[in-house]
């Protein structure tokens, strides 16, 4: 299995506009946070975690064309508006995209891509030809391989994480149950959200983070969605072994 993490920034990602802090002004290519996304190939399936609104320019960074699905986390803008650039995969390779998500997810993106779902307007290639899948919390299947819904606390908001292998993938969480963190035992590689320093109502900051992480004990956890708060050389050094920040463009392969 590899793993592409296509962007590590939250919603506003790093540098801010505006901003001339530290970690906005930084020249570490690790301090340049596109929005959060991830890239997955595992038995001849190529799976993408969210559209990010930087779709267009992390296929092209790192050289990616092509796509078989994508499993949402949840609605966040962040997360879901560079689904139109799916149309550049319909359009080399022919085919409908299949999407994943939780009921109140994928009637969002029916809503914010309207013009999509219309069928007068479907068969001209201008707009993204996806397929909508509603799952639930249990595990389902993208042709051979098996995906583990992990249902997640995202303020008030249930959203979904998901695991394929040892591999578990969570962002925009601020709260795991019991039950939920029993299905993310044994893992190889955690990707967990941080935002920040501070603590938030509805992301895990670095602290509550690195304490999940330290129940859970995968062999590796990476750290994303994080504000320009996080400067990768000074927070890396800090965090417990076993702990690192992700950034954009790492490549982990996962046996
Ligand atoms: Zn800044
Ligand atoms: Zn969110
Ligand atoms: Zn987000």
């Amino acid at each position: 299995m590899k793993v592409i993490i296509l962007g590590s920034g939250t919603s506003q990602g790093v540098p801010k506009i505006g901003c001339y802090c530290e970690t906005c002004t930084s020249k570490n290519p690790k301090d340049k946070r596109l929005r959060t996304s991830a890239y997955i190939e595992t038995e001849g399936q190529k799976i993408l975690i969210d559209t990010s609104i930087d779709f267009r320019q992390q296929f092209i960074n790192n050289n990616i064309s092509d796509l078989d699905a994508v499993l949402f986390t949840h609605h966040h803008v962040d997360h879901i508006l560079g689904l139109d650039d799916i149309r550049q995969i319909n359009q080399l390779h022919n085919k409908y995209i299949d999407l994943y998500g939780n009921d109140l997810t994928m009637d969002e993106l029916r809503t914010t891509f309207r013009y999509a779902f219309k069928e007068q307007l479907v068969s001209h290639l201008a707009v993204p030809m996806v397929k909508i899948n509603k799952i639930k919390n249990e595990k389902f299947k993208i042709r051979n391989v098996e995906i583990i819904p992990i249902e997640v606390m995202h303020g008030r908001l249930p959203i979904f994480g998901y695991r394929i292998g040892n591999f578990a993938y969570i962002t925009d969480c601020s709260r795991i149950s019991d039950v939920e963190m029993n299905k993310l035992k044994g893992l190889e590689v955690l990707i967990l959200n941080s935002l920040r320093i501070l603590p938030h109502p509805s992301h895990l900051n670095v602290e509550e983070a690195v304490s999940i992480a330290g129940k859970l004990r995968p062999a590796k956890t990476y750290l994303t969605h994080m504000t320009h708060d996080i400067n990768h050389d000074k927070m890396n050094a800090k965090l417990p072994k076993g702990i690192e920040l992700a950034y954009d463009g790492l490549t982990l392969k996962l046996k």
